[in-house]
This record gives structure tokens, sequence and C-alpha cells, in this order.
């Protein structure tokens, strides 16, 4: 259940899988389990309680996915108290993505390389299923507190991404207790596949499928499709050229259910400082205002925003603004 943490910055890459043998089988062993797992509504049925929990347990870690890990712990685009920002945490972590700090410590470390030979799970440079999956089991367990040095200072973040097992631990055995094994196969395993499978696709399905507004230096894209799925996590062309942003719908219509939440806490003053993209976001992009928005001072750190530190890497694609995905 521990999680190795690394406290210095590693002074070489870590080493990929070249062949399937590579991979640490031993590590993928609980998510290939909880995959089968889900085979067991054949004895159990699907009770309408169970069906009820699936939903529910799907919409809410989305939700605490995308708020918490994503754009509070990975890009800190809002604030909130000490208290809270221990509950997005363990929130997140029911939903077995690993601790809050290895989460924001990997998403960050994708920011400063998408779609580079260094992005850890770019689809461009290793393929779709190690985009989707395969980098998980690749010799990334360890925690790099360097790239988290802001959230690393927290002991009881520590403490969370260390024991990252626990909070799915006890969802499971709640779901269980309340609802049988029918709640258990369906309700909490079921809905943990989804949300996998509907997080993962942001990896890899995001920076294959879609339009692009903005001709950022990686292959994002927007999808209204991943956006409904991912509660508004498909507008990835938005967020990788303005990671800043609370918001990942920048127009009217692309719907973000994440941000109309976070909005709805912010008016209850749980969260505060949300976000907004800057009007440039607005007008038609260009390599040139792409750089000045990565590069403009929304945050302390650019670590947080993900400014690339491949500066000099051209864009992989130069065509006109809503270019239609072409693969
Ligand atoms: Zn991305
Ligand atoms: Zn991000």
């Amino acid at each position: 259940m521990k999680t190795k943490t690394v406290e210095a910055a590693p002074t070489v890459e870590p080493r990929r899988a070249m062949r399937l043998r590579d991979y640490e089988w031993l590590q993928a062993l609980p998510f290939i389990l909880v995959h089968l797992a889900v085979l067991g509504v054949i004895w159990t049925g699907v009770t309408p309680a169970a069906a009820i929990t699936c939903f529910v347990l799907y919409l809410v870690r989305m939700w605490a996915v995308t708020a918490g890990y994503h754009r509070y712990f990975s890009h800190r685009t809002f604030k909130t108290s000490r208290v809270f920002q221990f509950v997005l945490a363990f929130l997140a972590q029911t939903s077995a993505q690993k601790g809050a700090l290895w989460w924001a410590a990997h998403h960050r470390h994708h920011h400063r390389h998408s779609d580079a030979k260094e992005d850890i799970h770019s689809p461009v440079q290793r393929g779709f299923i190690y985009a989707h999956v395969g980098w998980i089991f690749d010799h990334t367990s360890d925690t790099d507190l360097s790239k988290v040095k802001d959230l690393a200072r927290y002991p009881e973040l520590r403490w969370l991404n260390r024991y990252y097992l626990l909070p799915p631990i006890l969802i499971a055995v709640i779901v269980a207790l309340l609802f049988g094994g029918s709640g258990l196969f369906v309700g909490f395993m079921l809905s943990t596949v989804l949300l996998w499978h509907g997080t993962f696709s942001i990896n890899s399905l995001a920076h294959v499928i879609g339009r692009r507004r903005y001709q950022t230096r990686d292959n994002s894209r927007n999808s209204m499709t991943l956006a409904l799925l991912t509660l508004g996590e498909g507008w990835h062309n938005n967020h990788h050229y303005y990671p800043g942003s609370t918001r990942q719908g920048f127009r009217w219509w692309e719907i973000d259910i994440t941000y109309y939440v976070l909005r709805g806490l912010a008016a209850l003053r749980i969260v505060w400082d949300l976000r907004e993209p800057p009007a440039r976001v607005f007008q038609p992009a260009s390599p040139s205002t792409e750089v000045e928005a990565r590069a403009a001072p929304h945050v302390a750190s650019s670590e947080i925003t993900g400014t690339s530190s491949s500066s000099a890497r051209p864009a992989p694609l130069s065509g006109p603004l809503d270019s239609s995905a072409s693969s």
C-alpha cells in the first residue's frame, strides 16, 4: 500500500519498458483484478441500489479527479482551506489513481514535455495503449517530491500519498456492507473501471481525436464527447493553451460541469480565487501568443502552470485554427 517518495530531483530519466516483460506486473495485478471482479455481476445480478451507486460514484469521483487531482493539486487554479484541501485529496484518491502528490507530480511533468520525447504518456511518442495505461506500470510508481514542493509541505498530504489505497478500500468496504455483492461488483468495481478509462482517455484520446483551436506545441484537442464523459476535461486543447484557468470550457457552450460545481462551492466560500482565462484566449491564436500565454505570471511557479522547458521545440501541427482531427 505504501508508495516511495523521492526527495531530490532524479538525475536520470527512468528506464522505459521495451518489451511486455519489462512492465511492473505486480503493480498491475490489482488493476487487472478489479477489471475481472466486474464479472462477479454474473452471480449477483444488478440491483437498483447497485446501479444508482455506480452512477453516483462515477460522477462524484470524476468530479474529485478533475477538481482535485487536476485543477487544484496539479495546477493550483483556485484556493481553499487546509481542511478542504485534505477532503479534495481524500475524495480524489477514492478513484484509486494513487496519491494526490503522485498524480500532480506526473501531470506537471506531462505539461512540461507534452508530446515530446520526455512525455510519460504521449500517444504520439509511444502509441495509444502505452499513453492510455501502459505508462502507469512502467516504473512510474515513485513520487518525485521536487515537482510538488508546494504540496509536499503538508504532512497530511504526504501521509495520504503514502497510504494511497486507504480511501478506495474504505469506499469499497462501505459499499459492500450497504449493498452486498452487487453493490461491490457494480457499484464500486464497475464505476472504478469506467472512471479509470474515462480519466485515462484524456491522456490518450484527447491527444488524438477532436479539434485544435490553439496551435499548442503538443497534439492536444477539444472534444465535446470527452468533455461530457469527464465533466469538462475534454476541452484539452484549451487547457494545454492556458493551464492556469480553473475553467477549461472557454466558450459558453463548452460544457464544463466541474467548473459549475466549483462556482457553487465558491458561492459557499468553500473555495475561492478561481482563475479565469485572459481575454486573449478569445482572439485568434498564433505561436507567439501561445508562448506569451503559457509564460503568463498568473501563478507563482511555472512548474504549476506546466510551462514547457522545451521552448525551442516546434509545434507538431501548424494547420489552420479549429482544424478537424486528422487521425
Ligand atoms: Zn495533455
Ligand atoms: Zn493539466
